[in-house]
This record gives structure tokens, sequence and C-alpha cells, in this order.
């Protein structure tokens, strides 16, 4: 799972696909809320505010 900026979408797509070997599911981070689960506050990354949600 990767918590990632706009910038990075990318490349967490690519790893993850390396990884797992099928496509993620990308959730915008301000469209979705886990009751149990608070969301970094920075990209896995860099510094940035995170946008995305790559699981
Ligand atoms: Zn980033």
């Amino acid at each position: 799972m990767y918590v990632v900026c706009n910038v990075h979408l990318e490349i967490a797509i690519e790893e993850f696909v390396e990884i797992y070997e099928q496509p993620p599911d990308i959730y915008e981070l301000d469209k979705v809320s886990f009751t149990d689960w608070t969301s970094p506050q920075i990209c896995h990354y860099c510094d940035r505010v995170p946008r995305f949600l790559v699981v």
C-alpha cells in the first residue's frame, strides 16, 4: 500500500505492479475515509502532502 502525491503516483503504480503482479486500485485520499486507519501526512517518496492511495 502506498500513499503518494500526484508527482509520485506513476512510480507507486509501477512499483505495485512489479511486486504484486497486478494493477492496483487507486483512490483519491480526500474522497475516502477509513475508520481504523489514519492516512500518513506525507507522500511515500517525498515530503509533499499525499493525494492518492494505491492499494
Ligand atoms: Zn511524492
